[in-house]
């Protein structure tokens, strides 16, 4: 809060006139009571009164939010109050290869029958267990969601699961997941799903070559990426699915400390009428309880009540648990963070800061980098490699662009090539740059419709060319802060 020279005349005892009169004099300006200060102002009119100001700076909620939120990041800090985890699973793929069936198999497999007999609900993300061991699985596949949380700052992924149709092997889209995975640092598993289907078996080596050939090493090729047969119709490999994700867990040792206050992100939020705002939220860190403050985005309130995955009432919710809660009074976005506070005027005044700022948000500086203003953010230190995602007409130019950049060393800041890719540049290259604060370079072809306008909004920068060298010649003039500025 701003020093006034009311609070400062509080603070060390000197009456509020002497201060004015003074404050008048060293100024030349005229003041009142409330005029505020800056802190070396204050420090300094209170050494006119030979008092030494200390000033303490008491923790904001909002600085308290973000404190949690670190904690809960470092969660190494602690090493004793931690536990295992269930791993959080996302499904990402090419359409149709069976995303949707393998995550509904899996639950309804797996998923002990309620109570009520009643239909499990859809709450965004499920929790199984199998042989005493749990994994969580996000409920919306695909890597558009799974990114867009990402460009939210929301990484919730600990595993990726690639589903490859075994009668069509990895394509586009596939590519897309792979890198997105990849950018966002996650583990990945291929399920090689329909193994069911007549004639399957018969493609699996072309496919575990296609895999190979995007990063992707098969472990019986000597690689380190699991690849499970699986059928979402048969429900064939399944098991192996769910024992190779809670396989590892065990390995990465994913830990959480359960004694704390919850931390977490919302996976998807409604108004439900007669209930309020209802959100899903999947809690990281600590335990969620009925009755905690909370703040989650610009929507603040007491928990009321809590539902697990099967719509069942809960009090408390642990690490990697899904839940509904109701209780917010604003509905959050999907991929924003909560946090539990230490009480409800916290929780308030979090979110009231909030949505003032987000009303004058648009006057925010950019965040997106650019070849324009990548040597100023180097300068900044505030990038550390410059990330490309690379698009052009055909294989042929595609590697010969890829081989002209990677001649370009540098020790400043690497060029990271996060996706190279046949084709237009899609909606999905410019969400993988949001999140991954890179831009998108495209090789004689052009964005498509949808790709220009969330560019547009998200500042992204698309650059097109159509000679080899250029490409190479803009980015090393970018590195080295010679690019003239684009009219
Ligand atoms: P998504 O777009 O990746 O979510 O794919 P869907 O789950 O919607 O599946 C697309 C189609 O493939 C549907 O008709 C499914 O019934 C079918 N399908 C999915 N998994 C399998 C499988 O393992 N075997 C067979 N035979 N069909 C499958």
């Amino acid at each position: 809060p701003p020093i006034t020279l009311r609070s400062l005349s509080e603070a060390i005892g000197i009456k509020a006139n002497q201060l004015m009169r003074r404050m008048m004099d060293l100024t030349g300006q005229l003041v009142t009571i409330n005029t505020t200060l800056d802190e070396d102002a204050a420090i300094e009119l209170a050494l006119e009164f030979g008092v030494e100001l200390a000033i303490v700076r008491e923790e904001t909620a909002e600085d308290q939010f973000d404190r949690l939120l670190e904690d809960a990041r470092a969660e190494e800090t602690a090493p004793e109050h931690l536990q295992p985890r269930p791993p959080i699973v996302t499904i990402l793929g090419h359409v149709d290869h069976g995303k949707t069936s393998l995550l509904d198999y899996i639950r309804k497999a797996n998923v002990v029958a309620s109570e009520t007999g009643g239909i499990t609900q859809h709450i965004g993300a499920y929790q199984v267990e199998q042989d005493g061991r749990r994994v969580t699985f996000v409920d919306t596949p695909g890597h558009e969601a799974f990114t867009a949380m990402r460009a939210r700052g929301a990484n919730v992924t600990d595993i990726a699961v690639v589903v490859v149709a075994a009668d069509d092997g990895v394509m586009p889209q596939t590519k897309e997941a792979i890198a997105h995975a990849k950018a966002a640092g996650v583990q990945i598993v291929v399920a090689l799903n329909k193994i069911d289907l007549p004639g399957a078996e018969g493609n699996v080596n072309r496919i575990l070559g296609e895999l190979s050939a995007e990063g992707l090493i098969p472990e019986e090729y000597g690689g380190d990426v699991p690849v499970v047969r699986t059928s979402a119709v048969s429900g064939q490999g399944v098991d192996d699915l769910l024992a190779t994700l809670a396989t590892i867990a065990e390995v990465y040792e994913y830990k959480a400390n359960p004694d704390r206050p919850a931390t977490g992100t919302c996976l998807e939020a409604e108004i439900s009428e007669g209930r309020g705002v209802i959100a899903t939220v999947l809690v990281q860190d600590g335990t969620l309880r009925v009755g905690d403050a909370i703040v989650c985005g610009e929507g603040f309130g007491r928990v009321r009540a809590l539902f697990d995955d099967q719509g069942r009432s809960i009090q408390e919710a642990g690490p990697s648990t899904p839940v509904e809660i109701s209780g917010l009074d604003a509905v959050p976005t999907a991929g924003e963070k909560f946090a539990v506070l230490e009480d409800i005027s916290q929780a308030r005044e979090v979110a009231e800061t909030r949505r003032t700022r987000s009303r004058g948000a648009s006057l925010g500086e950019t965040k997106a980098i650019t070849l324009e203003n990548l040597y100023s953010k180097m300068a900044e230190q505030k990038v550390k490699s410059l990330n490309v995602i690379l698009k052009a007409d055909v294989q042929g130019s595609l590697e010969a662009l890829i081989k002209e950049i990677d001649k370009l060393e540098n020790d400043e800041v690497p060029v990271r090539i996060l996706h190279r890719g046949v084709g237009g540049i899609t909606e999905s290259d410019v969400m993988l740059a949001d999140a991954s604060e890179a831009i998108v370079i495209g090789f004689r072809v052009a964005p498509e419709d949808r790709a220009v306008s969330l560019a547009e909004e998200k500042q992204i920068d698309i650059r097109r060319y159509d000679i080899i060298y250029q490409v190479s010649d803009e980015i090393k003039q970018a590195i080295e802060g010679r690019l003239e500025p684009e009219i």
